[in-house]
């Protein structure tokens, strides 16, 4: 794409109200537009970001079996009612809007219950059994505090998956296979390394749930990392009981802030129950499914490879989920010859399925140096007369600024690697 072509500018300032430095650096290099406090907009660099993770969760949950759906963000409160959550005490970010005729409506929090209830059309045998479901869909949640930028929003794109299974040993099975599947995921965007599964609360379904934790001084958890033993607990299941239970002692354990990138949730049979899904076991008895669920929002770890991997000249985005892999810098001067050079390079890369950002705008240097460090692409590639001169194009990683000069024949082949 052709820098001078795209609608968006870097700006020097991010609007004052915005205190949450991945929103402060997404906006200044154009990412996304603050609409309203927990609510933004996806621009196209932004957009392009999203959905590299959207693609990287979706290649690992389809690889442990999961069948994408999506359903309706609108949801019917006599669903919500047959499983008690319709409350505003059982949920308390609720957005609800009236219909015209009278009747409510809820804006999706979660899918649990038109999901279990969708699948009681399908599921009749244990031949029917295991299912995964999952999808990319939007919640909305009147969350009471919106500072954390795209962390915590008030619209989001949640990847929710439910798993359906006959047994407690099928559901265990997957719910290890997911784990799995997210420490891929976690490590394939770039912060595999400080983020930890942790012990949660498994509030009224089972003893403990599963967080991913990306620990991380934005973050507005607080868990206790023990390095050793490799274990971690969130603060809300940090005492002595559940200490005993994992056979640690609370001295090492380290205190640090932690972002939850992620969940996974044993459900038991409380919404199949509630929504009547049951299936007729091997000797024709009715049995209720047991589930499980399985969340991470996309744009909740964009926000935190931001905040983890940014530096004081702006992002600094791994190759897996940057918005294109090459930036293409040309400084010309005027001169029209690395102006056709830059051209061709630019049509070069793109032949070969290099994506990349050409800035063919008519700039100084400094302020193109500038607006790509700010932008963060990996790799930057500069063509100028100098470089001409030298048969080489300039090329810098963008995470430690090492620069390299690349005979012209040899570009592509480096590049693809
Ligand atoms: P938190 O305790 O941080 O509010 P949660 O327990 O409400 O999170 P879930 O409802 O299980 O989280 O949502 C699953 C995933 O969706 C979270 O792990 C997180 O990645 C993402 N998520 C949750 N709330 C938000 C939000 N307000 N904005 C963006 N992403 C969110
Ligand atoms: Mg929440």
């Amino acid at each position: 794409m052709r820098q001078s072509h795209l609608f968006t500018k870097t700006r020097r300032e991010a609007p004052k109200d915005e205190v949450a430095k991945n929103a402060q650096l997404l906006i200044r290099a154009g990412y996304i537009h603050k609409e309203m406090a927990g609510a933004y907009s996806f621009l196209p660099l932004g957009l392009r970001v999203r959905d590299n993770i959207i693609r990287v969760i979706r290649e690992e949950i389809n690889a442990i079996g999961g069948q994408e759906i999506k359903m309706t963000a609108l949801q019917s409160p006599a669903l919500w009612k047959k499983s008690g959550r319709w409350e505003d005490g059982a949920i308390d970010v609720w957005f609800k809007t009236q219909l015209k005729d009278g009747g409510e409506l809820g804006l999706a929090t979660t899918h649990e219950e038109p999901l279990t209830s969708l699948l009681t059309e399908y599921i009749q045998s244990y031949k029917d059994l295991p299912k995964y479901v999952y999808q990319f869909q939007l919640k909305f949640r009147n969350e009471l505090r919106a500072k954390s930028g795209i962390m915590r929003c008030r619209e989001f794109v949640m990847k929710d998956l439910y798993s359906f299974n006959r047994t407690e040993e099928e559901f265990r099975e997957f719910y290890e296979k997911c784990a799995e599947a997210y420490k891929k995921i976690f490590a394939r965007v770039g912060i595999g390394e400080k983020t930890h599964r942790v012990f949660a609360s498994g509030g009224s379904f089972s003893k403990f749930s599963d967080e991913f934790q990306t620990i991380c001084d934005a973050g507005e958890d607080i868990i206790y990392v023990h390095k050793e033993k490799n274990i971690a607990v969130n603060k809300e299941v940090y005492t002595d009981e559940v200490l005993k239970d994992l056979g640690v002692s609370k001295d090492e354990f380290e205190e640090k802030k932690a972002i939850e990138v992620g969940n996974i949730f044993p459900l038991g049979t409380k919404y199949s129950e509630a929504l009547g899904l049951t299936y007729k076991d091997e000797k024709g008895v009715d049995t209720p499914v047991i589930m499980g669920s399985y969340g991470i929002g996309p744009g909740r770890v964009m926000g935190t490879v931001v905040e983890l991997l940014s530096d004081a000249k702006g992002i600094v985005w791994p190759k897996e989920i940057a918005p294109f892999a090459v930036h293409l810098v040309s400084i010309t001067g005027g001169n029209q010859d690395v102006v056709a050079e830059a051209d061709r390079l630019y049509e070069l890369l793109r032949e070969n399925g290099i994506e990349v950002l050409y800035d063919d705008r008519d700039a100084r240097a400094g302020e193109k140096f500038a607006d790509s460090d700010l932008i963060g692409i990996p790799t930057r590639l500069v063509v100028s007369e100098k470089s001409m001169s030298q048969g080489s194009i300039e090329c810098t990683a963008r995470v430690d600024g090492t620069t390299t000069m690349i005979g012209d024949s040899d570009i592509v082949a480096r590049l693809s690697k």
